[in-house]
């Protein structure tokens, strides 16, 4: 593809210069049996309070936040001892070429990726990352194997159909088809093999809006939805958020 751009370097930089602003904690026994998530964000504003308290619902989750691109060395070799998954709620613009090294090696070693919505917009020069989450937010014209993307488009506070395209897998579980108030997105990059598990029919949205895949030995799912608070409050939504946490952990 011919996305690159020369902002890379300067993120190098910057990502040099920043500290990692956390660090594992994963010897505190009262988490002891808890899934284990870093949860990375920075690059894109969101609602950081009901966010947050979300996952502080989740009774079988105990999560690290990872603001990047300060804390993109924590993503390398010997992070999957310290953690089960690793839910990507950032669209960081770039990371370092060594820092996309290492976070490819981390994946071949093997550890659960949820990458969630806008986060299909990060690393918006990095060829490698679509082929990570198996999708691409074009934010500016493009070229895809052989074929040309013009820059995505979106639109909020949509009400969207969802249809459960995969109702035997462990993610969708459990779940019917159901309506969400969400954002939508509308001419992105789909890989043509991961395997879809949700999908809506609606004329602002492409079809797929939840996938699974591998990378390297990792587990990874996409899930489109969960723009603000408002789609943050659906139960099917944070239903299938929760056993997406479980399934790339391999619980
Ligand atoms: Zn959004």
């Amino acid at each position: 593809m011919k996305c690159l751009i020369s902002t890379t370097l300067l993120l190098a930089l910057l990502a040099a210069v920043a500290m990692p602003a956390v660090a594992a904690d994963a010897a505190n026994p009262a988490a002891k049996g808890k899934i284990r998530v870093l949860l990375t964000f920075g690059g894109h504003g969101f609602e950081e309070e009901p966010f947050f308290a979300m996952f502080d619902a989740m009774p079988d989750v105990r999560y690290t936040k990872a603001p990047l691109p300060q804390s993109a060395d924590l993503l390398k070799p010997g992070l999957e001892k310290d953690y089960d998954v690793i839910v990507m709620y950032d669209m960081v613009g770039g990371i370092s070429p060594e820092q996309q090294k290492a976070f490819v090696a981390l994946l071949k070693k093997g550890i659960g990726v949820v990458s969630l919505h806008h986060n299909m917009g990060a690393h918006s020069d990095w060829g490698e990352f679509r082929k990570i989450i198996g999708g691409k937010f074009i934010l500016k014209p493009c070229e895809i194997d052989g074929q040309q993307y013009a820059v995505s488009g979106w639109s909020h506070d949509e009400d969207m159909k969802v249809t459960v395209a995969d109702k035997e897998h462990p993610i969708t579980k459990g779940v019917g088809d159901f309506e969400i108030h969400d954002e939508t997105y509308k001419g992105y990059y789909t890989a043509p093999d991961v395997k879809v598990l949700l999908k809506t029919d609606h004329p602002k949205n492409d079809p797929e809006l939840a996938w699974v895949k591998d990378y390297g030995k990792s587990r990874v799912l996409y899930l489109m939805l969960g723009h603000d608070s408002k789609a943050w409050a659906n139960p099917s939504f944070v239903k299938i958020l929760t056993q997406g946490i479980d399934w790339a952990a391999g619980r």
